[in-house]
């Protein structure tokens, strides 16, 4: 295909308005280069950034030596390398899009690789255009006093600002998502970066739909709206300065690990902790968490779920670890969920600090168990005869006057019956002492039975025994003290193959009217019980005070 020669100052490069303006946005984008250059190593996304200025300066020096040009193989020639900057300012352009936005883990070496396939495609098909022309159809002069060449496109040119749009919107998007976030410094970044993306999308927009002069392309130009904007994100909203950099020394750093998963549960980001906790790598990133985290299903399930979770979990030659799961919806501002935070905290030594401080909170208890039951064993031998079981002496003189006052309180008789084994010295010398216990604890045995619950039963002391019977009138008493003494009398003992008969005498004693104190009621019962003795024994006497002789004590039978 033959083109036109048109003829136009035919050598002479010529300096016209759009030179310097364009000479202006590569020296604007040189300034922020340069700053970004200063804070290269305070962030991560200063490094694309810088280049992506680079690459702008040079995309506009190249554009301005196309409109200076004067020939149409020197244009065409600076319009073939305006593709090169072009195509580097779109990738470079989503490369910072994506480490601004924390998700540089996305930018492995083959998704890179991937990303610079296109444009270098690009330039390959604009520098072969001569061969296919689908570039550039054909060219034309627009007039004489302009200096500008209209380029006639052709498929592959509409190709190219596909690209363009596609590598500009998928950075945009990203930029966007950041813009939505709380932080207030961190979304006017967002939002200045984005608009300085999206000027240049729109001056080439213009050129494309021919909304500027014929032959006239702005969009190199307006980069240098682009340059003032990032320049003034740069210098007045700290861009890379402040929050990128706190995000990413706090998160990377951070002794928790962090796993944000997005609306379709997949995994956006995996901070080191994390990686080290599940044993993965950055691979992760970007697939879905059910896959990612198939070996840790307990913990993939507790994703979904809000709220703290504790979970054990055991790697392969590693001891078992615990660890706690806080999940965190993440919603945009119409309270949908937009993705999840999942915070994982190492609580193994937490976890064994609990565990030992239950198992001693439970050897405490045991043992405060053990001393109750002690105690209580104790308390039960200091009241007890250990040889018939009944209570002892020091527990009726513990209750006794407790007794008595609630007897007083409520006028209710007591009656104490104080009973004495007869001749029981002599059982003692002929069966032994052995002999003797046996008919001590025999005799304990049948008190016991005839006793009430709310009777007490004691062993005075030696062979003398003493039955304590609260709301127990005299007639009553003497009545039930009959009984056992017929009882006793009825009873053989069995000792060493021979049978042990004996008998018991006793006194009984009855508050009211008698004595007021322990000592008098017992003091009343022993006399009778002496009586009882002088009397023949086996037999059952009363005692209570002579009206006029308060020390003297009359005894004798209970009239029934
Ligand atoms: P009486 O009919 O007058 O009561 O005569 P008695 O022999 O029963 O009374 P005495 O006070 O003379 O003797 C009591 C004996 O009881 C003396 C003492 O050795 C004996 N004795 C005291 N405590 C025990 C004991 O725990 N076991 C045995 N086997 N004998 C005891
Ligand atoms: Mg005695
Ligand atoms: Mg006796």
């Amino acid at each position: 295909m033959g083109f036109p020669t048109l003829h136009h100052n035919v050598g002479i490069p010529h300096l016209n308005p759009y030179c310097y303006l364009l000479g202006l946005t590569a020296l604007i984008s040189l300034v922020s280069a340069y700053a970004a250059w200063q804070r290269r190593t305070t962030a991560p996304a200063s490094r694309p950034f810088l280049l992506m200025m680079l690459a702008i300066a040079g995309y506009a020096t190249v554009a301005a030596l196309e409109a200076a040009a004067t020939t149409l193989s020197s244009k065409i020639l600076w319009s073939k390398l305006e593709y090169v900057g072009s195509g580097s300012v779109i990738t470079l352009f989503l490369i910072f899009a994506t480490h601004f936005t924390h998700r540089k883990n996305w930018l492995t070496p083959k998704a890179l690789a991937w990303l610079w396939v296109v444009p270098i495609l690009n330039v390959i098909l604009v520098m072969t255009n001569s061969w296919h022309h689908w570039v550039w159809t054909g060219f034309l002069w627009s007039s004489a006093r302009s200096n500008l060449l209209i380029y006639q496109h052709g498929p592959g040119f509409f190709w190219i600002m596909a690209c363009v749009y596609a590598y500009t919107l998928a950075g945009a998007f990203l930029l966007l998502q950041a813009a939505l976030r709380p932080s207030l410094l961190y979304r006017r970044q967002a939002i200045m970066a984005l608009a300085s993306a999206m000027i240049p999308l729109i001056g080439g927009s213009a050129y494309m739909l021919k909304l500027t002069p014929p032959g006239l392309n702005i969009t190199p130009m307006s980069f240098m709206l682009s340059g003032l904007i990032y320049s003034a994100n740069l210098f007045r909203f700290q861009l890379f300065d402040l929050v990128p950099v706190a995000r990413d020394t706090l998160v990377e750093s951070m002794s928790d690990g962090v796993l944000v998963l997005d609306q379709q549960n997949r995994i956006v980001d995996i901070n080191p902790a994390a990686r080290e906790l599940l044993g993965t790598t950055v691979a992760c990133v970007g697939q879905p968490a059910a896959k990612s985290l198939l070996q840790w299903q307990d913990i993939a399930r507790r994703c979904y779920d809000s709220g703290d979770h504790r979970l054990a979990i055991a790697r392969e030659g590693k001891p078992l670890r615990y660890i706690e799961l806080r999940t965190t919806p993440l919603r945009d501002r119409a309270q949908h969920i937009t993705g999840r935070l999942i915070i994982l905290r190492d609580v193994t030594e937490r976890h064994q600090a609990e565990l030992d401080l239950q198992q001693a909170n439970h050897r405490l208890q045991n043992q405060l168990l053990e001393i109750e039951v002690l105690q209580t064993q104790l308390r039960e031998q200091a009241i007890r005869d250990v040889l018939t079981g009944l209570f002892n002496r020091r527990y009726l003189e513990e209750t006794f006057p407790r007794e008595l006052a609630r007897a007083t309180r409520k006028s209710y008789p007591i009656t104490v019956a104080l009973l004495d084994i007869d001749h029981f010295k002599q059982i003692n010398d002929t069966f032994g002492h052995l002999g003797g216990d046996r008919v001590l604890q025999a005799f304990g045995e049948l008190l016991r039975c005839h006793s009430r619950s709310s009777d007490i039963a004691c062993r005075y002391g030696g062979e003398e025994f003493v039955l304590f019977m609260p709301r127990m009138p005299l007639d009553l008493a003497y009545r039930r003290i009959e009984k056992i003494r017929l009882a006793w009398e009825a009873t053989l003992v069995e000792f060493g193959g021979q049978q042990i008969q004996s008998t018991v005498s006793g006194g009984v004693s009855t508050f009211p009217p008698e004595g007021r104190t322990i000592d008098c009621l017992l003091h009343l019962a022993d006399q009778a019980l002496y009586a009882a003795k002088a009397a023949g024994r086996n037999c059952i006497k009363h005692g209570f005070y002579q009206p006029l002789d308060q020390f003297s004590v009359r005894c004798g039978n209970h009239q029934l």
